[in-house]
């Protein structure tokens, strides 16, 4: 089932990146609304700066891939100096994200995929067959109107992923 995510957990700063390094990962790409900041921050704050930095320097490569419009991202983009971004990305689809991957010489045996949605970032990050990261939505009263029906089928989704996968899907289920 290609809603499954490896991970779950409740924010960024939860992942162990330096055990993912040493498993041989090398790229990250990551949803930026409810996953690294919430609508409300036009800017990220210190402490994702921050955190960015020490994921740069275990020797990842970082990456914004979003479906949001190209200001936004480039403004974290720049801000968090992270290695490219990806806007109006269509996730889960992945026409997009394969062509970008290429250009950015992106080996997929390699790469992170974090998000904080099934039917969006888990789901297209799976069909790339990336190692699928699920985090806690930030501020869910921020949510945008499509995010709030993409959460309705969320719910049927983590019923079917508990039959699957009891674990993960009682993990979801408690973010
Ligand atoms: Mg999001």
């Amino acid at each position: 089932m290609k809603y499954i995510p490896k991970v779950v957990v409740n924010s960024l700063y939860d992942i162990d990146f330096t055990t993912l390094y040493e498993e041989g990962f090398r790229f990250i790409i990551s949803d930026l609304d409810n996953t690294l900041a919430s609508y409300k921050e036009e800017v990220p704050s210190f402490e994702l700066i921050n955190k960015i930095k020490e994921i740069k320097e275990l020797g990842f490569k970082f990456y914004l891939v979003s479906n949001n419009k190209s200001q936004r991202i480039e403004t974290f983009t720049n801000m968090l100096n992270a290695d490219g971004f990806l806007a109006k990305a269509e996730k889960p689809r992945t026409f997009k994200m394969e062509k970008f991957l290429e250009h950015e010489n992106i080996d997929v045996c390699k790469l992170i995929g974090i998000g904080d949605q099934l039917v969006t970032d888990i789901l297209g990050f799976n069909r790339l067959n990336a190692y699928s990261i699920l985090v806690k939505t930030i501020d869910k009263k921020t949510q945008k109107w499509y995010t709030k029906i993409n959460r309705l089928r969320e719910i049927i989704i983590i019923k079917r992923i508990k039959k699957e996968n009891l674990e993960i899907g009682s993990k979801i289920e408690k973010l």
